[in-house]
């Protein structure tokens, strides 16, 4: 080997060193999403009748946000911020896929937005998608086509859980392929091992999870097993929806067990929160207003922590208002990404936030907008505004007197309610209209019939 071929050869050999350190430093992230479970359905936040053990020790280790909501009250809409970091309104994606989108890759979140998978990867980052997806039912649209180098789920909004395939949407892939029913038993538990077996994979890229469980969405199914440990709920069907949720707590502890036998769980950010309010059977949002697809803080907070033993000290709260669009530039930053370069982002970084080193707020203002403005919410400091079309009608809250929306001061504040429809309308401004429809408005209009009709026959006198 001649001297110029030798030098080459270290120089490549320091730049390799270099990239492995670097590789090295880099945490691995785990983002677990639940799908329509209750604010208060996990110890952390009170649960009673819930075991949560799990959950409950990963959010004492790290720092609960008990003012963390997500962009939106349902589903898909709500997955689309969460993955893009940005309002899912400026792309038009404020409504749940109607049942045809298989057929149409213009529905659902378009290629041209950068989901954090694909910045991750950018980056070095193995990448994994498991669970729902429900962001674009079109194979175009699919997590293969969005950063992920893994993907073990199924399409569409919701799924039995035994994995029987019903339609394309409701069918279980793994990288594209068609999962055999031998190889599946219960979805929570499916996606639990499947998480496992990617995390032990002996490579040494750092890796990225996106764990999207769709429980404890409907249908209310669960197995002998994960029953035995809330069969003591004598309340309606809580029961069986406990022990769902009850049975990814069971996973996620499975999960941490396996971060701490490999020696990598101090290095690895877990983060937990669900994709909208409790649904409206079963699930507990209590003490706040609402439900899943309502914009009272019982359909938009969540159950929410952030667990990293390396960099963040633990046991703590963060009550300042944090939105789910904040972990896209959150994980970049934790993993020495300049987040200069994806200017267009909503969220903003919460690491400087939750260390204390900035004693400010992250967000002066926040926006909700569900179907193109059928209705919409902006909270500014203690104040939000509620554009119900429930009630018909725009609420007011000072939340910081009325955190549960018992109050609404619209009339003696006319003054508040110009200025917020008036930042609202400017936001709104930079977003696009829906891309597509979804039934929310006439199934707003029905359940708040049956509401009105129900008190009405129930109440008497004065
Ligand atoms: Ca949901």
């Amino acid at each position: 080997m001649n001297y110029q071929s030798k030098t080459i050869l270290f120089a490549f050999l320091c730049i390799s060193m270099l990239n492995q350190l670097y590789a090295q430093e880099q945490p691995n992230i785990i983002l677990i999403l639940t799908d329509d479970q209750g604010w208060a359905d996990v110890g952390f936040n009170g649960s009673t009748d819930i075991p949560t053990p799990s959950l409950d020790k990963l959010a004492s280790e790290g720092v609960i946000f008990s003012n963390g909501y997500v962009s939106h009250p349902y589903c898909s809409p709500s997955r689309a911020g969460l993955l893009t970091g940005r309002y899912q309104a400026r792309f038009g994606h404020d409504c749940n896929m109607p049942y045809e989108g298989e057929n149409d890759a213009s529905i659902g979140t378009p290629l041209s937005e950068k989901m954090i998978s694909e910045a991750l990867k950018e980056q070095g980052y193995r990448t994994s998608a498991i669970g729902k997806w429900h962001v674009g039912d079109h194979p175009d649209l699919h997590p293969p086509a969005q950063g992920f180098d893994h993907w073990f789920g199924f399409p569409g909004g919701n799924m039995n859980y035994w994995g029987y395939p019903a339609n394309p949407l409701q069918t279980i892939y793994r990288n594209g392929e068609e999962v055999s029913q031998s190889e599946l038993s219960y979805l929570t538990d499916d996606f639990t091992d499947e998480a496992i077996s990617f995390i032990t994979k002996k490579e040494d890229k750092p890796f990225f999870i996106y764990l999207a469980y769709n429980a404890p969405h409907s249908p209310d199914h669960t197995t002998k097993k994960h029953l035995e440990k809330t069969k003591h709920i004598e309340y309606s069907g809580r029961n069986i929806y406990a022990s769902m949720v009850n049975a990814v707590d069971t996973g996620i502890g499975k999960i941490d067990s396996t971060l701490v036998a490999n020696n990598i769980k101090d290095n690895t950010i877990i983060v937990f929160l669900s994709d909208n309010g409790g649904r409206i059977e079963h699930a507990d949002n209590r003490p706040y207003r609402g439900h899943k697809g309502m914009l009272f803080e019982g359909g938009i907070k969540v159950p929410f922590f952030i667990n990293w033993p390396e960099k963040i000290i633990g046991n703590q709260v963060y009550d300042k208002p944090v939105i789910s669009l904040d972990l896209y530039p959150t994980f970049l930053q934790a993993a020495n990404i300049d987040t200069t370069k994806e200017s267009n982002l909503d969220g903003k970084s919460l690491l400087p936030y939750i260390s204390n080193k900035n004693k400010g707020a992250p967000h002066d203002i926040l926006f909700w907008r569900s179907v193109g403005g059928f209705e919409y919410a902006v909270r500014k400091g203690d104040y939000k505004l509620y554009k119900s079309a429930y009630k018909n009608k725009t609420l007011l809250f000072n939340l910081k007197n009325d955190s549960y929306e018992r109050y609404d001061i619209s009339d003696e504040n006319p003054e508040i309610i110009i200025k917020l429809e008036a930042a609202y309308k400017k936001w709104d401004s930079k977003n696009i209209a829906p891309g597509w429809v979804d039934p929310h408005p006439k199934n707003v209009i029905l359940e708040e019939k049956r509401l009105q009709e129900t008190l009405k026959k129930s109440t008497k006198g004065k």
